[in-house]
């Protein structure tokens, strides 16, 4: 089977994108040991590129890298790039948001989950950039227990839940990743898959 490698350390990761690819005939597998690049870019895009050229550089293997988060109307986009430096754990980054917002109003709270994948062939080029996004709005309080990061928080759009109260499978057909990694297969698909890769 081809393989791509994706710029993670992460084996959840490259279960779930195995598990929603797996009809394409190829397979994702981890980085390396070794694999810590500094994620040092002002954009989701260029933290993304960051990730991919580490991992592409390692192995010499066609390399996909995704870079996620939060970015909040009312915040002006924060915390953005850094949704996972925004306090220490994952439950103080949720009551540090709640906190910010607490003179909010609903109609204000839009937010965005935002995801930018990136794709390299095996020479180090991008072949693929682009972005998936989910929207919805920050709730006044945490709620579900499914997901990670913000989930409890981020009601989604069109739906009176928060996205940790989605099943993964329901999370899985409206995030911002499902979202991006729909483009990229979608890229495989039309452009003559593994040929685009070599
Ligand atoms: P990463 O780029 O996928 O590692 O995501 C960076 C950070 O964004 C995470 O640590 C979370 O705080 C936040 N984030 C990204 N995706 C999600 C999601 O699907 N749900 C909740 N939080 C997320």
């Amino acid at each position: 089977m081809y393989k791509i490698v994706l710029a993670t350390a992460n084996p959840n990761k490259v279960k779930e994108i195995n598990a929603i690819t797996q009809s394409l005939g190829v397979e994702f597998v981890l980085s390396p040991e070794g694999f810590d690049p500094v994620e040092d870019g002002e954009t989701f895009e260029q933290n993304a590129l960051i990730k991919a050229k580490e991992a592409n550089r390692l192995t010499n293997m066609p390399a996909l890298a995704d870079d996620s988060g939060l970015c909040v109307d009312a915040l002006d986009g924060k915390p953005g790039i850094y949704s996972c430096r925004y306090a220490h754990t994952p439950q103080a980054r949720i009551e540090k948001l709640l906190n910010e917002l607490k003179d909010v109003p609903f109609e204000k709270r839009g937010a965005k989950f935002v995801c930018a994948m990136v794709l390299l062939d095996k020479n180090g080029d991008v072949i693929f950039s682009d972005k998936g996004e989910c929207f919805g709005k920050i709730g006044f309080e945490a709620k579900g227990q499914n997901g990670f990061g913000y989930d409890p928080v981020f009601i989604v759009d069109g739906n009176n839940l928060t996205m940790a109260e989605l099943s993964a499978e329901e999370k899985n057909k409206i995030s911002h990743r499902a979202a991006a990694l729909n483009k990229v297969i979608n890229f495989l698909r039309t452009n003559n898959f593994p040929e685009a890769l070599i």
